[in-house]
Formats: structure tokens, sequence, C-alpha cells
């Protein structure tokens, strides 16, 4: 028998929900370990707090003198929460969170120790994180990084340590993290957006990009993930036959939580809700044992760093309920995979939301430039749009019927697209009275009626305008939000630049008033973008064709999809920002082109390791209990002994072939895998695994899940996908 998935299917069944006792209310936790404003005026002194918000707000630096002050408070607020050490907390190019840990500790001179914090320690550190990917802008024997304090996200304490967010950097100064490029493109928006929003509100004086960010993933209980060394190593199954049923009864679907997930969800929005992350809504997914988990929006930067930390936490805390989550993109083959919604928008310091009409016919004038300046920077940039949620693992789900195609396109629903067609046809140049009286009437001042009856949602568009808000839903559940925000930031940037450029030039030009000019731009806007705007169905194969026509991007893999990355388009976009420079952008290219290789190899070895010592002995097994049974036959029946053994012979027969077309697939991978290892140009090396040896996982897996049919369910190692999905 094969007493690991055995086992392991008992262990599940005798499972509990693990207990969770809510006593006190949600709003009461929110933020405790948090060092929140609230904190601060506790623990700091009027001077340092003024500093640290100054910091914030304004971006000021802080004085030497006053970081020694913050650096004090803190730790005297740490540790009255029971922290005893300190990390810098940063989230460098390998996608998941870094921190080594410190002790509030120091020897004195007279063999006594006392608990100390330094501003130099709270602002800056150097981890010899050597190790840590950085796409050759450091050479190891000069490994030298360092991280510095980002007062814009608050410190908080997970366990006994007080994490201060923080940037890394190499001492030469290129970014080597997420963090740095996305706070430069929340700059460099801020300064454009605010420039333009002046044109209709003076009290403006800063703009910040809003993210609300959706997480999918599954729960598996963790003695059957153990069971499965594909799922453990890769984060999802290479092998395994469809279950007899799967999601096609739609039945998981915001159906009531099973309780021991429900417990875990419990237990998981209490460590969130203590660590200031505002979760909001948790439901039941498509696919069975799927499940999501959404917070209140917050500033992007903030938001950014929830989600690294959720991620985290939820690995911490499924340890404590038997789970393994799964953030892969594909778990299973057949089932819906996840994702990770990026709801986006523009909000003001005076309150509003740029991307939300309003009462008044400025308002929502200001709401469609902000709209249409959105959708025209998706039209010129959507290849480097589609850069950034290229990855290994959502390949898999990209442009698989239940995700968004491969092609960036927006979905604004049906009444605002009746707006832009009237706005197109502004006249060119002065508008008359009369027009413009009718606009502002029947057009502009019609929008908030139109929008609340706006229900059409088009669950297959890649980028979508939901009523106050963009939601890039093509976003991978394992990414980190920062890549494509850093992104989706600069492009608006940039375009809102032009824009301002534009409007300024027909005021001083033409002597236009303002309002005619900005109608006057946004009309040519509307028409210039017109092709990325598509309301139809994302998933058909017409709209394959219909896109290329339109001569929209279409890669369907990682590394076609990532050369954007360094066109000069990109480059002229993230240095005329002065977002990254040509190094940095060069450098996460290698990063992540390398780590496309990477990603297949491990499932290359993993697949065929997997055959050849799981299921190839186990179908030989098999194979001989069925000789054995054609030998008793034979003996019984002697000549005629085929009559009686002819199905068991017919399986022996079929064993073998299957055995023989796993080898050979086995076989000519690792030989297309040499031969891709043997390339030295990274870009030709990724090429090369993607179409040379990534094919062949189709092959091995055919076989060896054609075999799980044949072969004595009492024999098959590998815990089953009913299994896996079903138990709960
Ligand atoms: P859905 O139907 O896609 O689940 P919801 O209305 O529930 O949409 O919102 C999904 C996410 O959008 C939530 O995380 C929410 O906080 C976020 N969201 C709402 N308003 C904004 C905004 N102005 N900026 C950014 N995110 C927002
Ligand atoms: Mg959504």
């Amino acid at each position: 028998m094969a007493t690991l998935r055995f086992n392991a299917i008992k262990k599940t069944f005798d499972r509990k929900p693990v207990e969770i006792n809510e006593v006190e209310r949600r709003s009461e936790l929110f933020g405790r370990n948090v060092f929140s404003k609230r904190a601060m005026r506790q623990y700091l002194t009027s001077d340092s707090y003024k500093s640290v918000i100054n910091a914030i707000d304004k971006g000021d630096k802080i004085e030497r003198q006053l970081a020694d002050h913050i650096s004090t408070g803190m730790k005297e607020w740490a540790t009255s929460k029971g922290a005893t050490h300190y990390t810098h907390w940063f989230q460098p190019l390998t996608g998941s969170t870094a921190e080594k840990h410190d002790a509030f500790f120091e020897t004195v001179d007279d063999n006594s120790a006392i608990e100390k914090f330094s501003g130099q320690q709270l602002v800056q550190q150097e981890p010899d994180a050597s190790s840590l990917p950085n796409g050759g802008i450091r050479n190891t024997f000069e490994a030298r990084g360092y991280t510095a304090w980002d007062p814009t996200s608050p410190a908080f304490i997970w366990g006994t340590t007080l994490c201060i967010p923080t940037i890394f950097i190499a001492y030469t100064a290129e970014a080597l993290d997420y963090k740095t490029p996305l706070l430069k493109s929340i700059t460099a928006l801020d300064k454009a957006a605010t420039d333009v929003v002046r044109y209709f509100d003076k009290k403006v004086n800063k703009v910040t990009a809003t993210l609300g960010w959706e997480q999918e993933y599954f729960l598996i209980d963790s003695a059957l993930a153990a069971s499965r060394p594909d799922l453990m190593i890769s984060g999802r199954t290479l092998l395994g036959h469809s279950p007899a049923k799967g999601q096609q009864l739609h039945d998981h679907y915001f159906g009531s939580i099973p309780s021991r997930a429900l417990n875990y969800m419990r237990d998981l929005e209490h460590e969130c809700l203590l660590l200031g992350i505002p979760v909001k809504t948790r439901h039941n997914e498509v696919a069975p044992n799927q499940f999501e988990l959404a917070p209140i929006f917050e500033e992007v930067n903030l938001a950014v760093d929830h989600n690294s930390l959720l991620m985290h936490v939820m690995e911490k805390v499924a340890e404590r309920h038997n789970f393994v989550v799964l953030f892969h993109e594909k778990p299973f083959k057949g089932i819906n995979g996840s994702g990770k919604h990026n709801n986006w928008s523009l909000a003001t310091d005076t309150g509003s939301n740029l991307l939300s009409p309003g009462k008044t016919p400025t308002k929502n004038l200001s709401f469609l430039t902000f709209f249409v300046n959105t959708i025209k920077a998706v039209y010129e940039n959507e290849e480097i749009l589609r850069a950034t949620i290229a990855s290994a693992s959502n390949d898999h789900r990209l442009g698989a019927g239940e995700a968004p195609p491969a092609i960036i396109s927006v979905f604004i629903g049906s009444q605002l697209t009746k707006v832009l067609d009237e706005l197109e046809k502004v006249t060119d140049g002065k508008l008359s009275p009369q027009e413009k009286t009718d606009l502002k009437l029947n057009v502009v001042g019609k929008i908030p009626e139109i929008l609340l009856d706006n229900t059409d949602r088009n669950r297959t568009s890649p980028f979508a305008f939901t009523g106050n808000k963009f939601e890039l839903r093509a976003v991978g559940s394992t990414a980190n939000c920062a890549d494509p925000m850093t992104v989706l930031n600069s492009i608006v940037a940039k375009q809102l630049i032009e824009f301002k450029q534009e409007v300024d030039g027909l005021i001083s030009s033409k002597k236009m008033k303002k309002d005619d000019a900005i109608f006057n731009v946004l009309r040519d806007y509307i028409k210039k973008s017109s092709k990325i705007r598509f309301e139809g169905d994302g998933y058909g194969k017409a709209w394959e064709e219909e896109a290329e026509s339109r001569g929209l991007s279409n890669y369907r893999n990682t590394p076609e999809a990532l050369k954007s990355k360094i066109s000069k388009k990109a480059i002229d976009l993230f240095t005329q920002l002065e977002i990254m420079n040509e190094t940095e952008i060069k450098a996460r290219f290698d990063i992540e082109i390398e780590d496309y290789s990477k990603h297949i190899q491990i499932e290359g070895r993993l697949i065929g390791d997997i055959a050849r010592n799981h299921v190839i002995p186990t179908v030989i097994k098999y194979q001989n209990v069925l000789i054995k049974n054609v030998k008793g036959l034979k003996e019984i029946y002697g000549k005629d002994f085929k009559d009686q053994a002819k199905e068991q012979m017919n399986i022996i027969e079929a064993i073998s072939k299957h055995i023989a077309h796993i080898n050979k697939n086995i076989d000519q991978m690792i030989d297309a895998r040499k031969k891709a290892n043997h390339i030295e140009d990274p870009v030709k090396r990724a090429h090369l695994y993607c179409d040379e040896v990534k094919p062949f996982f189709e092959d091995i897996r055919y076989h060896c899940d054609k075999l799980e049919l044949l072969v004595d369910d009492e024999l098959w190692p590998l815990t089953k996908y009913r299994e896996l999905l079903f138990t709960k």
C-alpha cells in the first residue's frame, strides 16, 4: 500500500477545526502592533513626531538628532509590547520578503548590558545580503548594499521582532528591491497629477495612488501537500489525473466556507488586524479549496507592503491550522488558477477620488481628464504593462480561458463608451458657448447618474473600469504588486505631463480658454486610444484576431513578453521620470529572464524525478501483480488461458508502452535542458527552456496520468486530485 498517501489521508480525516476565540472587537484590534500616528504621539516628543509626519507627507529629511529620539521612542513602544529584536524589513527581487534580526542589546563597560536602538540603526543598515539577486549590479567581492528606513510605511511588530520597512539599495545607489522604484513612481505621479488636478481644484497639494488588491489562494491540508513533492517544491502539481468532479457544478463558489478554512481565516484576520492590514472580505472562489481575501484599499506603497506581509503571515498562520497555502497561479490542471486583482485609483489630499465622478460639471471634467489619460497611457504602453505581469507561473493562467488574455485592453462599459463617443465630436478649436453648455449639461453633467446603473461588468477584461477605480486583473497571485503598480503609476505620470503640456500649449498659442483646451486634447486622446478599448469577450479566439488587426501586442509567454521591459520606450519612460536608470532596468530584466529559466529547469527536474522514482516503480509493481495473475491463469487453464487473461495482458502491454513513452520523453527533455544550459545568452536560454524543454512536461504528464487510471489505487503513491481538492 502507498503508506505516505494513505497516512496523509487518514490524518486529514481526523483533523478538527483549530479553536479560535474572537473576544475583542475588530476595530479595537486594528493596528495594535503598528507604530501608528497614535503610538507615535504617545512615545515621541512633539518635535520628533512632527519630523516623521513631514517626512511622510512631504518627503522631508529627518535630522540626525531627531532620529535618535525617534528610535528610542520606537524601542520603548516595541519593548512595551514584548519585542526583543528589530529588523530592517525589505522586499528584494526574489519576490518574498527579507529580514535579519538584531537584539535591542548592547554591552557597556562595567560588564553589564543595556537595551539600545540608535537613530543610526533605525535609519540605515548593512545586511550582508550578497546572495540576493542583483542582476550583476553588485559583484560579490564587493557585495555591499544597504537598507534605508521608509517612514511612509509604519514599523510593526511581528512575533517578538520590531520590523522597520526599508528600501534596499547598492552602495553604488542602484535599487535592489521593489520598493525603491515604486516610491519614485509615486513621487512622479503625485507631481504630474497634482499639476493637472489644479486645473480644476486649486486646493489640492498632493495626489496619491491607491491600491486595493484581492488575493486568491488555495488551502491544502499539510499532510496531503507533503505527500506531493511537486506541490512542495514547485507550488503546483506537475502530474495528476482530473477528478471525476471538478468545478463544473460551481458548488464551491461563494458557498459556505468549510469550518477548518473558516477558522484559519478568522485566525489570519486577527493577525492581519493587529498588523494594521485592513482585511475586510473573505469568500470561497471558483475552484474547490480556493479562497479570496481582500482588504480596504490604502495608499499604494502601504498596500504593497501589506500584501507582501500578508503572504508571509498567511503561510505562518497556515502552519497552526495544518494547512499549506498555495499562491501559485495554476496549482491544478483543469481547475481555475489564482490571480491578484489590483484595484487602482488616485486620491487627493482633500479627500477626493479622481476616478470618481461627482456632483458638479467641474468635478466630472476632472474625472474625465484622469479617466481618458489613464486609458491613453495604457494604450501607449500596453506591452510594458503586459511585461510586468509576466512570470513562468502566470503563463499557465493568462489566456487560459479563466483569466484575462495576454492581450491588454481596457473595458469601460457601454455608458461611458457613449460619453466618450460624444466627446469625440467636440469641435476642433474654440468651442461655442452653446456647445460648451450642452456638453456640460448633457454629456459631462450626466456621468454620475450613468455610473449608478453601470452594472455591465466584464470579467474577461484585463483592465476594467469599475465605477470609481481601474482594476488590473491580470496580475498573478504570486506576484509582488510593486512592479505592476510602478509601471501603472509611471505611464500615467508620463501621460499627465504630456497632457498638461498640450493643454498649456493650446492656452498660450491658440489663446484658448482652459476648458476649451481640455476638451480639445481629450477629444484627440479618445480618438488616438480607441484601439485599446474592448467591450467584448476577452476569452474568445475572435478577440485575438481582432486585437492583431488593431496592432495590439499578444505575447504568449514570458520570454517574449519580458523583452518590452528593456525596449527603448521603457528605458525612456523610466529614465526620463527618474524612476530607474538603464543599469537598474537591465538588471531587473536579467533577474527575471534567469528566474524564468530556473523555474522551468526545476520543474523539468522534478517531473523527471517523480515520473522515474514514483510512477514507474509503482506501475512495475502493479504489472508484476498482473504477470503473476496471468501465470496463475495459465497454470489453471493451460493453453486456453488467454480467454481469461486477455484484459490483464492488455494492461501489461499498455503499462510497458506508457513506461517507454515516459522514458523516451524524459531522455529527450534532459537533452533539451543540457542544450539550453550550454547557451551563454540568458534570453536565448529562456526561449529554449520555453520552446524546447517545457513542451515535454505535457507529454510526460499525459502518460503518467493515463497510468494513474490503470493502476491499483492502493499502490498509487501520489495523493490524487480528488483527495487534494475535496478533503476539507
Ligand atoms: P470586486 O467586485 O472586484 O470584488 P469591490 O468593490 O469589492 O470589487 O472592491 C475590490 C477592491 O477594490 C477592494 O480591495 C477595495 O478596497 C478596492 N477599492 C475600492 N475603491 C478603491 C479605490 N478608490 N482605490 C483603490 N482600490 C479601491
Ligand atoms: Mg475584483
